[in-house]
């Protein structure tokens, strides 16, 4: 019992060494051959995982937007409350503040950020 493979054509003998179960097929074995299955998982993954990667920086981007966002407008409505928390923030932190100062100067609602510097 032979089977050409979908993929390279090439004609291989029917058995799980060259072709992968599949329950659907009359045969009980997988139209293309362990090989070009392989390969073509290989690719597969390989795509979906530059896609995946793309997605989630993506994401992050998105959520970085909405986050920068939500603290500016955080910050309009309640203006007093926060620079009365950053001015005891600063009173109680001397060395951290200048620290953050020193880093982040242009840093503020998002003007521009570390990796743009
Ligand atoms: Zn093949």
């Amino acid at each position: 019992m032979k089977r050409v493979c979908s993929k390279c054509k090439v004609e291989k003998e029917l058995n799980t060494d060259n072709f992968g179960k599949r329950r659907r097929d009359k045969f009980g074995f997988d139209t293309t051959c362990k090989k070009c299955r392989k390969e073509y998982d290989k690719k597969r993954y390989k795509e979906n995982g530059e896609r995946l990667k793309s997605e989630a920086k993506a994401r992050y981007w998105k959520n970085r937007d909405k986050r920068q966002k939500y603290q500016k407008n955080y910050y309009e409505q309640n203006k007093e409350e926060c620079i009365e928390r950053q001015k005891k923030w600063d009173k109680d932190n001397p060395i951290q503040r200048r620290i953050i100062n020193n880093l982040s100067r242009c840093k503020e609602f998002g003007k521009c950020t570390l990796t743009e510097q």
